[in-house]
C-alpha cells in the first residue's frame, strides 16, 4: 500500500470527499453545502473514477461522496460501482436519505459500505420547517432500509438547533437504537457558503452543555484519532458521536481529509474557497497521472488548520 502523504502540519491525507453535484431536492435553511459556492458543473462518472485513481496513488485510503445531494444523479450506481472496484479500505456516502430507500441495496451491491444520513428531526413540521419538504417519512424508510440490506454502520447526522431540535436528543437516540443505527450530532457552523448567515445567532446551539450530560451517563468515551478528534460516548446500549468543528482547534489538528468540488477543484479545507486546485481543466487538456499527482501535491500543500492550534 502507498505511504500516506502528510500536509506542513503533520496530519496525514487519508481521505477524499468528493462532491458530486451542488444540486439537491430540498433545501435545508442552515446548509453550508460542504463549504463550496455553488456552481452548475459536474465530473463524469469516468472523470470521477481517474480522479479516484490518482488519489489511491497518493496513498489515500477512504472516499466519502458527497454534495448537494449524491443521489439525486441518475448515474450514482455507476459511480460507485468505479470507485469500490479500486480497493479501497472505505466507500462512504453522506445523503439526506428522501431516496435511499430506492438506493440502498443498488448501492449496497455496487460496493458501497456505509452511509451517513443527515436527518435532524422526528417531527414532521420541523422537518417541513428546516427541509421545506415533507419526505420524513422516506428518510425513515431510507435509514431502515440502508440498515436491512447491510450497509454498516449506518450514521444519522443531527445538527443540533437552539429551541428547534436540541429537545430532541434524547428522542433521536432512542430512535436510532431501535434502528439499530448511530447518532452523530453536529454542531451548527457558520460558513461563507450557508446562503445567508442570520440563522446563525438565532439557531447555534452549544453542544458542549450536550457533552457534559454524555460525560455523566457514558461508560465509555473513545476518540477518534484520525477523524477530527471527535469523541464517541457509549451509553445505554447505543452510541453517540459528536462533531464540533467551529473554533475547534483539535478539529483542525486531527482534520485529514481532501476535498473535491463537484466542478472538480481540489479543495484543501472546508471552511475554505481561496485555496483550491483545479484538476478537471489539466485532466481535460490531457494532462499525464504524474502531473495529476502533483496537483494533489500542491493541494495538501495549500492545507492549513483553519483554527490555527497546529
Ligand atoms: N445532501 C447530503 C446530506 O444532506 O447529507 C450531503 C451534503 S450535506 C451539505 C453534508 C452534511 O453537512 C449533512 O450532514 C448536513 O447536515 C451537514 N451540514 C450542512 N450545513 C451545515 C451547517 N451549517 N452546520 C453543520 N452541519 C451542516
Amino acid at each position: 500500500m502507498t505511504d500516506l502523504k502528510t500536509d506542513n502540519f503533520q496530519r496525514p491525507i487519508i481521505s477524499l470527499r468528493i462532491s458530486i453535484t451542488n444540486r439537491c431536492n430540498i433545501r435545508c435553511f442552515y446548509c453550508h453545502h460542504d463549504g463550496i459556492i455553488p456552481q452548475e458543473y459536474e465530473m463524469t462518472p469516468p472523470e470521477i473514477e481517474r480522479i479516484s485513481i490518482i488519489a489511491k496513488n497518493i496513498g489515500i485510503r477512504k472516499i466519502r461522496l458527497s454534495g448537494g445531494e449524491p443521489l439525486i444523479r441518475d448515474d450514482i450506481v455507476d459511480i460507485v460501482k468505479k470507485i469500490s472496484s479500486l480497493g479501497f479500505q472505505d466507500v462512504s456516502l453522506t445523503t439526506n436519505g428522501t431516496l435511499l430507500e430506492k438506493y440502498a441495496l443498488p448501492l449496497k451491491n455496487a460496493g458501497l459500505n456505509r452511509v451517513n444520513v443527515s436527518f435532524d428531526t422526528l417531527k414532521p413540521e420541523t422537518y417541513r420547517f428546516i427541509t421545506k419538504s415533507n419526505y420524513l417519512e422516506h428518510v425513515q424508510k431510507g435509514i431502515e432500509k440502508a440498515v436491512e440490506v447491510g450497509l454498516y454502520p449506518v450514521k444519522v447526522n443531527m445538527v443540533v438547533m437552539k429551541g428547534l431540535n436540541h429537545q430532541e436528543i434524547w428522542d433521536m437516540f432512542q430512535f436510532c437504537k431501535e434502528k439499530g443505527v448511530i447518532l452523530q450530532i453536529i454542531e451548527l457552523l457558520e460558513a461563507e457558503s450557508c446562503p445567508d448567515s442570520d440563522f446563525f445567532d438565532d439557531y447555534h446551539y452549544d453542544i458542549g452543555i450536550i457533552e457534559e450530560e454524555l460525560r455523566e451517563k457514558a461508560t465509555d468515551i473513545k476518540t477518534r484519532a484520525f477523524m477530527q478528534d471527535r469523541k464517541k460516548y457509549f451509553l445505554e446500549g447505543g452510541e453517540i458521536e459528536v462533531v464540533r468543528p467551529m473554533d475547534n482547534t483539535e478539529f483542525c489538528k486531527n482534520c485529514t481529509r481532501l476535498r473535491i468540488t463537484p466542478d472538480g477543484k481540489l479543495k484543501p479545507c472546508l471552511l475554505r474557497n481561496d485555496n483550491l486546485v483545479d484538476l478537471i481543466e489539466p485532466m481535460r487538456h490531457g494532462a499525464s497521472d504524474e502531473k495529476l499527482e502533483k496537483l494533489f501535491l500542491e493541494a495538501i500543500k495549500n492545507r492549513e488548520p483553519y483554527y490555527g492550534g497546529c
